[in-house]
């Protein structure tokens, strides 16, 4: 299980990459296994769609099983909303050797290409409702809100899924002032990158789609100079 980053080639940790190098067989989603170029271009590859998680698995579990070295890439970390639970669920009793090779997840790219947002408690909550129930994300966010953790959204909006955003904001706003400042970063580490410090009156003007991160502040966050900032308590 390979975790590759956020995007681009110098946020590849050096063990993931040994890892591919090492690997005889690669399986990935189609779009992360272009940002690999040259680093897996000898190797058999195994390209796949969005939404075919469990595929990929069975296929990856089966190839390990004929004996290969198999790596399975996920963007970020493959452990935080990636293929290293389903991997180890589909492989159950069987006993192979998996290493789980940890990334940057987009939480921590997008944090800091906006500042130091996350340097306090924090909060991670995927909006999407493909496999969790719409309710239990609203209670979760509530609980993040209440709670005052500076949350990240993954999965902010798809073509689809459109008022789920917008939501959250409301979900916000009933413990969170409107000027709380909010980082929307797109595309984090790849070429057209593109990073916006707004806050939450504003953060639905402004562009997000699956490519985006969202970090709304706590109570504390701040924007200095163009840094979106939590402080921890120090006194300065
Ligand atoms: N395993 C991944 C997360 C997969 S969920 C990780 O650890 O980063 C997919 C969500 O991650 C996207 O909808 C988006 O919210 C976020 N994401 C992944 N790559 C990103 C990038 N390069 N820039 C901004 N957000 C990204």
């Amino acid at each position: 299980m390979v975790g590759i980053g956020p995007g681009s080639r110098d946020q590849i940790t050096p063990r993931a990459e040994r890892a591919l190098r090492d690997a005889q067989a690669v399986v990935g989603y189609d779009t992360y296994l272009d940002l690999l170029g040259d680093l897996i271009r000898d190797k058999e590859i195994h390209r796949s769609q969005m939404r075919e998680e469990i595929e990929r698995c069975r296929l990856a579990v089966g190839l390990a099983l004929t004996g290969k070295r198999v790596a399975v890439v996920s963007s970020g970390d493959p452990g935080v909303y990636g293929m290293a639970g389903p991997i180890l669920e589909v492989l159950g009793e069987r006993g192979l050797a998996v290493e789980i090779i940890p990334g940057v997840t987009a939480a921590t790219a997008a944090a800091a290409a906006v500042g130091a947002p996350l340097n306090h408690d924090f909060a991670v909550i995927s909006l999407s409702d493909l496999l969790t129930p719409w309710p239990v994300i609203e209670k979760r966010l509530a609980a993040a809100a209440t709670g005052d953790f500076v949350t990240v959204l993954y999965n902010p909006r798809s073509k689809k899924r459109r008022e789920q955003i917008v939501r959250a904001r409301e979900i916000f706003l009933k413990c969170r002032k409107e000027t709380t400042p909010v980082g929307i970063v797109k595309n984090v580490s790849r070429e057209s990158e593109e990073v916006v410090i707004t806050n939450l009156r504003k953060m639905c003007e402004h562009p997000v789609d699956m490519l985006t991160t969202v970090i709304i502040g706590n109570s504390q966050t701040f924007v200095l100079s163009s840094y979106m900032i939590t402080p921890r308590g120090y006194r300065l």
